[in-house]
C-alpha cells in the first residue's frame, strides 16, 4: 500500500467514442487527477495490469472486448472502485454494470462535471474508509472488521465492492434504524441525485447473495417495504420483529 493524494489519484478511462474520451479526460486533467484514456477493453486490460488506479471509469459499450468482460476480469483481481457509462434506456445495461460489481454508473449523455463530481465522491469515500480507526462489529456469524475493511461470514472472509462495504457498515453501524432508498443513496454514493434508489436495490441484492443472506428470512439485512431497508444485530435480545 503507498499513500496517494488528491492531486495524483490516478484514474483508468476506457471509452471508445474520442470525443466523450477526450473532454472527460480534459474535466479530469483540470482536477488534477492522472488519466490513462484509452479506447479498447484489452487495452484497458493491459494498462490495469501494469499500473495501479485509484478509480475505473468504463463504458459498457465497447468493440472487441466488451465493457461487461472488462469489469468481470478487474473485479476478479481488484476492488478499485468502477464507474459504469451505459447508453440512455439501455436498463438491463445499467442492471448488469451493478450486478458486475461496477459502483456507480451515468446514463449518456451525461456532463463531464456530473461524472467528476461522482468520481471525487467515489474517491473520497474510498479514502474515508481507509483511514486508521480500531473498528470490529460482530453480529453473530457476520464480523465486520471496520478499520481492516473486511467481512468475515462464518469465519470466512467475503469480496465486497467498495459500495457493498460502505452500505453494510452503514446499516449496520446503527441496528434497528430504518434507512430510507435516498438516505442510503447520499451515505453509500455520497452525492443526492434524486432516481437512483434502484442502485441501492441492486447493491443490497448484490450484498444479501455475498454474505448469504436469504432476503425471505433475512438473518441481518432486512427490507422495510415502501421505505428501505434496516439492519438487526440477531445477538442482540432487543431485536424485534
Ligand atoms: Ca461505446
Amino acid at each position: 500500500m503507498f499513500m496517494t493524494n488528491e492531486a495524483t489519484r490516478r484514474i483508468l478511462l476506457v471509452e471508445d467514442e474520442k470525443a466523450i474520451r477526450d473532454a472527460v479526460t480534459a474535466y479530469l486533467e483540470r482536477e488534477n487527477y492522472w488519466v490513462t484514456a484509452v479506447g479498447d477493453g484489452q487495452v484497458a486490460l493491459d494498462e490495469f495490469e501494469k499500473h495501479h488506479f485509484d478509480l475505473v471509469i468504463l463504458d459498457l459499450m465497447l468493440p472487441h472486448v466488451t465493457g461487461e468482460q472488462v469489469c468481470r476480469v478487474i473485479r476478479d483481481n481488484s476492488d478499485v472502485p468502477i464507474i459504469m457509462l451505459t447508453a440512455k434506456g439501455e436498463v438491463e445495461d445499467r442492471i448488469i454494470g451493478l450486478e458486475l460489481g461496477a459502483d456507480d454508473y451515468l446514463i449518456k449523455p451525461f456532463s463531464p462535471r456530473e461524472l467528476v463530481a461522482r468520481a471525487r465522491a467515489l474517491l473520497r469515500r474510498v479514502h474515508a474508509d481507509s483511514e486508521p480507526q480500531r473498528e470490529v462489529l460482530d453480529f453473530g456469524g457476520l464480523i465486520i472488521d471496520v478499520s481492516g475493511h473486511k467481512v468475515l461470514v462464518n469465519g470466512e472472509e467475503i469480496d465486497l465492492t467498495a459500495s457493498e462495504f460502505k452500505l453494510l457498515t452503514t446499516l449496520s453501524r446503527y441496528p434497528g434504524r430504518v434507512y430510507s432508498r435516498m438516505e442510503l443513496v447520499e451515505k453509500v454514493l455520497g452525492y443526492d441525485f434524486e432516481g437512483y434508489e434502484r442502485t441501492i436495490d441492486s447493491h443490497v441484492k448484490n450484498l444479501r447473495a455475498k454474505i448469504g443472506d436469504n432476503p425471505r428470512h433475512p438473518r441481518w439485512l432486512h427490507t422495510v417495504h415502501g421505505v428501505g431497508y434496516r439492519f438487526e444485530d440477531p445477538t442482540s435480545a432487543n431485536t424485534s420483529n
